[in-house]
This record gives C-alpha cells, sequence and structure tokens, in this order.
C-alpha cells in the first residue's frame, strides 16, 4: 500500500460502513431498498483517492473490502441474502466501471495522478463517470432483483438517481474538499457569513415556517450565493451541508418535496434537487476560481513582460551602437539615442530627416552611396542581411566612418509590412588605425627596399668589376664598399629607431625619481667626446630637478633631442645647445632643449612630430622616426611636448612636461 493512500483510506473504509449504515436506516420496510444512498459518494472518494496510484492488482483488496462492508450491513439490516449479494455485486461492478472510465478520461489530476476538481470540465465529467457507475449497479439490480420481484420498475429509476445523487453531493465535494481548491486562498468572511445567513432564512423558509410551499426553486439562492462568493471547498461544503439538510427534512416529512409524490419518488425529487443545489454552487464556483487563475496569470505575464521591457529598453538606449528600424514606407519606429546621432548622419538613410541633406556618403572604395545602393533599401528589397561600410563626410567636420548591418524581419500581424533593423557602428577610430598601420608597414616597406636596393647595386657593380679585370684596385674597390656599408649602417639605424619606436610606445613603463641633471649630464658628455676637437658641439645644461619618469626612456628622449640638436645645424655652424628647465602645469616641470640650428618653419611645426616626417631628406641622415617617438614617451608620462623657435637666435627650442612626483603621474591622463 504506498504511503500516499495511507491518510484518507481508514477514514473512507470507516465512512463507507457508517453511510452504508445510515443509509439502511432509511429503508421501508424489510427487503425494500434504501431511500438515499451516501455511501456512493464516499466509495466515490475511496476510489478516487486510489486511481491510479494502485496498480488494478493492488486495488482488488480495496473491492473485496467494498463488497465485504456491503454485504454485512445489509444482512445486519434485514436485508435478504440475494438483495445482500446483489448489492455488494452491484457497488464493486459500479466502482470498477467507474474507476476504468476514469482512468480514460481527461480529467485533471494531482501530482500522483489522482483526480482533481479543477474546472467546469472536471465537473462535467465527473458527474458522468458518476452517471455511468451508477447505470451498472442499476442494471445489476434488474437483472438480479427484478425476476425475483424483490424490485419494481419504479424502484430501478430511484436506485439510480440515488447512486448518482450520493456520488454528486457527497464524493465531488470531497474530492474538492481534499484535492481540488487552492488553501492558500480561503473563502472571506463576509462572503462565509452571507451564505451562512441566505442559507438559514431559505431553508428556514422552505422546510419550516412555509413547509409544503413549493419553494423548492427557492433553494437555489443559497447556491448561487456559495458560488459567487465562496472558494470552491467552501461552495463544496456549503453543498454537502444543504443537500443532507434538504434530504433529511424530506425524509423527515417537511419541506415543497414531501407531499410532492405519493410513495418513495418524493425523496428522489429531493435528491435530484440536492444534485443540483451541489452543482450550481460548484460550477460557480469553479468558473470564478478558473477565471481568477487565469486572470493572475495573466497579470504575471504582463507584469514578466513589463520587466523585460523595461531591461531591453534600457539596453537599447545605452548601447553606443546606433539601432534604428525602418519600416517599408519609410517610416522610424524605433530609433536609440545613438542611431538618432549616427542616422542623420550616417546613410542618409532618410531624407526626410534634417541632418541628412548636409551628408554625403560614400562606399568604402569612394563612389557616392546612391539611394538605391543604401543598406536599409538593399536589404528591404532582396530580403536578405547587408553588411557595408561607408564613410559619411560633412562640411567642417571630420570624415566618420560607420559599419552598417541591415537586417530584414517580417513585421506583427497587425502590421505585417516589412522591416529593416539597421545596426550602425562607428568604426573611424579602427579605420584610422587601420590605414596608419597600413600606411606605417608601407613606408617601413619603402624605406628598407632604398637601401637593399643600393647594397644589391652596388655589390653587382663590384662583382663585375671582378669578372672584367680578375683584381680589383682598393681606389675602384674602396668607395663601392664603403657604398654598401653606408646602406647597410642606414638599415642598421633604420632598424634600431623601429625598435625603438615600438619600445615608447608598448613597452611598460618602470617610473622612478631620476635626477635629470646626472642624467642629461652624461648624456651631453658622450655626444661632445664623439667629436672631441675643437668645433664638436657645445652643450650646456642648467640644473635640472629630479623627475617621477622611467629612466630608459628619459635615456632615449634627451638622446634622440641632442642628437637633433647638434645634427640639424647650418653647415660650417658650431652646434650649441642648452638644456634647462622652468616651472610647468600643477605637479609638472618643463624642460627646454634650445639649438642655434636651422629652424623649423612655423606651419610644420605639428608635423614633425608624426611619424616618418622629415623636413630635409637631402643632406641629413634620419628615419622620421625621433621625434615621433619621443612625443609617445612623453605622452605617456602625462606630458605635452612642443616645439617653438629659439630666443634670441636662429634655432629650435623643443619644450615638454615631466612629472615631479609619483602622485603627479598618476593623476595624469597618458
Ligand atoms: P629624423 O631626425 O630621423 O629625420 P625626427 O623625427 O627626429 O627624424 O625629426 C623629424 C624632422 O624634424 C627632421 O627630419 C627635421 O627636418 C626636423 N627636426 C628635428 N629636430 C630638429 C631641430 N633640432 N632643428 C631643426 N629641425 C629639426
Amino acid at each position: 500500500m504506498s504511503r500516499a493512500r495511507l491518510p484518507n483510506l481508514g477514514w473512507l473504509v470507516v465512512g463507507y460502513g457508517i453511510t452504508v449504515l445510515l443509509g439502511r436506516l432509511t429503508v421501508g420496510g424489510p427487503g425494500t431498498l434504501s431511500l438515499v444512498w451516501p455511501a456512493a459518494g464516499v466509495a466515490a472518494a475511496w476510489f478516487w483517492s486510489l486511481t491510479p496510484v494502485a496498480s488494478r492488482r493492488r486495488i482488488l483488496i480495496d473491492y473485496v473490502a467494498l463488497a465485504g462492508i456491503t454485504f454485512i450491513v445489509l444482512l445486519a439490516t434485514a436485508a435478504t441474502w440475494t438483495m445482500a449479494l446483489d448489492r455488494a455485486l452491484g457497488a464493486v461492478l459500479q466502482f470498477l466501471v467507474m474507476v476504468e472510465v476514469l482512468r480514460r478520461t481527461a480529467t485533471s489530476r494531482d501530482a500522483l495522478g489522482r483526480p482533481v476538481m479543477a474546472n467546469l470540465a472536471d465537473l462535467g465529467r465527473l458527474t458522468a463517470v458518476a452517471a455511468v457507475g451508477a447505470l451498472v449497479n442499476t442494471l445489476v439490480a434488474l437483472v438480479v432483483l427484478l425476476p425475483d420481484g424483490e424490485v419494481a420498475w419504479s424502484d430501478a429509476v430511484n436506485l439510480w438517481t440515488r447512486q448518482v445523487a450520493g456520488v454528486v453531493c457527497l464524493g465531488l465535494p470531497l474530492l474538492v474538499l481534499w484535492h481540488g481548491d487552492d488553501r492558500s486562498r480561503r473563502s472571506g468572511r463576509f462572503g462565509l457569513m452571507a451564505v451562512g445567513a441566505t442559507s438559514a432564512v431559505v431553508f428556514g423558509a422552505a422546510f419550516w415556517w412555509f413547509s409544503g410551499t413549493p419553494l423548492g426553486y427557492a433553494l437555489l439562492v443559497p447556491s448561487i450565493a456559495a458560488g459567487t462568493l465562496l472558494r470552491p471547498a467552501g461552495a463544496a461544503a456549503h453543498g454537502v451541508i444543504s443537500a443532507t439538510a434538504a434530504v433529511c427534512f424530506t425524509l423527515a416529512g417537511s419541506g415543497p418535496f414531501s407531499r410532492a409524490l405519493a410513495g418513495e419518488a418524493y425523496t428522489s425529487i429531493a435528491q435530484l434537487c440536492a444534485m443540483l443545489i451541489v452543482v450550481t454552487g460548484l460550477s460557480l464556483s469553479l468558473v470564478r476560481a478558473e477565471s481568477r487563475q487565469l486572470a493572475d496569470r495573466l497579470a504575471e505575464r504582463a507584469r514578466d513582460s513589463e520587466v523585460r521591457l523595461d531591461e531591453v529598453s534600457t539596453i537599447i538606449e545605452t548601447v553606443h551602437d546606433g539601432i534604428v528600424v525602418i519600416k517599408q514606407d519609410g517610416s522610424v519606429p524605433l530609433a536609440n539615442p545613438a542611431g538618432l546621432q549616427l542616422v542623420g548622419a550616417a546613410l542618409a538613410e532618410q531624407d526626410e530627416s534634417p541632418a541628412a541633406g548636409s551628408y554625403r556618403t560614400f562606399h568604402a572604395d569612394g563612389r557616392p552611396l546612391t539611394r538605391d545602393d543604401r543598406p536599409s533599401l538593399l536589404a528591404m528589397r532582396t530580403g536578405e542581411v547587408v553588411v557595408q561600410t561607408v564613410t559619411q563626410r560633412a562640411d567642417g567636420r571630420p570624415d566618420r566612418v560607420l559599419r552598417v548591418i541591415a537586417t530584414p524581419i517580417d513585421g506583427p500581424a497587425e502590421d505585417p509590412q516589412r522591416r529593416v533593423v539597421v545596426v550602425l557602428t562607428d568604426v573611424t577610430l579602427v579605420d584610422e588605425e587601420r590605414r596608419s598601420l597600413a600606411s606605417f608597414a608601407g613606408i617601413v616597406a619603402h624605406d628598407l627596399l632604398n637601401p637593399i636596393g643600393v647594397v644589391d647595386g652596388w655589390a653587382e657593380a663590384l662583382q663585375e668589376a671582378f669578372e672584367d679585370h680578375g683584381v680589383v684596385t682598393s681606389d675602384v674597390g674602396s668607395p663601392m664598399v664603403e657604398r654598401v656599408r653606408r646602406s647597410a649602417r642606414s638599415m642598421q639605424h633604420f632598424v634600431q629607431d623601429l625598435l625603438a619606436f615600438t619600445t615608447a610606445r608598448d613597452r611598460a613603463i618602470e617610473p622612478r625619481p631620476v635626477d635629470l641633471s646626472l642624467l642629461v649630464g652624461e648624456l651631453a658628455a658622450l655626444r661632445r667626446d664623439v667629436t672631441p676637437a675643437a668645433g664638436g658641439p657645445a652643450i650646456e645644461v642648467s640644473p635640472l630637478p629630479r623627475v617621477f619618469v622611467d629612466p630608459f626612456l628619459m635615456r632615449q628622449l634627451f638622446d634622440n633631442l641632442l642628437g637633433n640638436a647638434v645634427k640639424y645645424v647650418a653647415p660650417g655652424t658650431v652646434p650649441h645647445v642648452c638644456v634647462d628647465s622652468v616651472p610647468g602645469p600643477a605637479g609638472f616641470a618643463t624642460l627646454r632643449v634650445t639649438d642655434n640650428g636651422i629652424g623649423i618653419p612655423e606651419g610644420e611645426r605639428d608635423k614633425v612630430f608624426d611619424e616618418f616626417q622629415r623636413l630635409q631628406p637631402e643632406g641629413y641622415s634620419g628615419t622620421g622616426l625621433g621625434l615621433a617617438i619621443c612625443r609617445r614617451i612623453i605622452e605617456r608620462h602625462g606630458g605635452h611636448i612642443w616645439v617653438e623657435s629659439a630666443p634670441d637666435q636662429p634655432g629650435s627650442r623643443f619644450a615638454f612636461d615631466l612629472p615631479l612626483t609619483a602622485s603627479s603621474l598618476a593623476a595624469s591622463p597618458g
């Protein structure tokens, strides 16, 4: 026996015995049938509570118990052997059929697979099952008892009514009370009081004060009240009590049905009314419970959708990519702020947009984007996803490069015209970086190819000289070898500068306090040593501050600047360089390297800090990377570098800021 059966089964077995006994108390005389049969309701609850938890074989024991109790109680209450046997057999077949039919219906089930009363359809199905079971029981009585003359045809009809009434008036409410209701929601106190009062008044009137008046129809009023004011469990309890009261009063001889018809029929009429009372209350209450559940579910879904909609809206509003939805008729049902900002500029998707006219849009290869080429229109026309990179050009503003993905989607049923979702990403920076990398690679390749060509050319000339003369004299060979070596050196410098450039750009900086007087003093001494004779550079180093910088990069910075200062002088001029410092912006010192060189024209002063920018390709060797390295180093220390003309003399003055302390370095944006 499964655990799930235990709580109810004992009570049901005892309850069945008691209700069989109660039913037997209503027999008209020895050998006649009972007038009411509440036992059918208890047995229904008993077997429904097993279905389909128990296997058919295990349920056999319950059928034996059912037959045994029926047989014994009937014999004990003066029934004949035949009748007791017949009723036991009838009961077994009735519930056997009910259980089997129920197994095959679509009635709602609980987690264990037992039937529950969740809605109006369940009420209908279970009532029909009860009617079929009762019919089988009645047929058994007809087959066995009718030929013996123990029952008449009219008894058979009454028997069927009693069996159905027993199940409907007691079995169904028990099912609702045990399994079928949402216990977390109780009937309200006001509802209980109103139903109680209405029932007392109506039943009092029908069975007491105006007993004998045909007030049977009025008995439905309390049921309607129970159905509309109480939860299904409350309506079920009200149904059982009212039905029992109606039948008991009728049996006691009072009420609207007591004298309605002669003989036993009056109890059958009373039982039909009792069924109506129960079914009315239950069905109204079930419909209300169902619609309330539906409303709860709908409200919950509405809440969920609202939350989700909020989330999605926030995401759409905050993403950096522009999102624009365009309908077939050209209207724009959705555009996020980034989309609005880009869409006027981007694509000129909407000629109607005020900003569209001021922009011109081009393909990546420079062709103007025609109206038919627009990604949104292409996607609308072809029904396929279109991905394009376009350039926006506007007067007085830098070009903007956008990646556009246009995805066609079908509209909802109520507005089925096609839409295109356009996602716009500003890829200007990425594009710039890509272009500058490509041009960097191109320049590197070009600048390396040049000296390689020179090396190859002079090596070939040398080889030819060998082939022509067998021996090459030093006055012929030496200049050739010298040119090869010069080119090799130039390549070496170039590669060194490239390495220095990448180091300045990518190497993690390791800042610490650095005494600049010491560092620059050392570098100046090295420079002087290169050309120690008279005519060598004069480099003056004023007292310089201690700064908080990466010493390796500082050495690279000052070496480049001193190198340029002594290099870019007019022929015959002795270089004269002065390094000093003045107070800079908060937390920074401004360092200055002033020379007496050829100077830099005002219009070129920003350009010289770009990669590969050389103002004097002839006469002065170089790669055009030195100042780009300096700018990168300064920027990584949170400073700024610029060039101006040297005061009171021809020449240039390079000035830049360096952090004095760790905190000023940390606070800087570099
Ligand atoms: P490189 O010296 O290898 O050519 P740089 O980046 O160091 O490359 O310098 C870029 C250009 O700036 C040089 O070609 C030169 O024309 C100019 N320049 C740099 N320093 C000076 C200076 N002290 N005086 C005059 N011109 C300079």
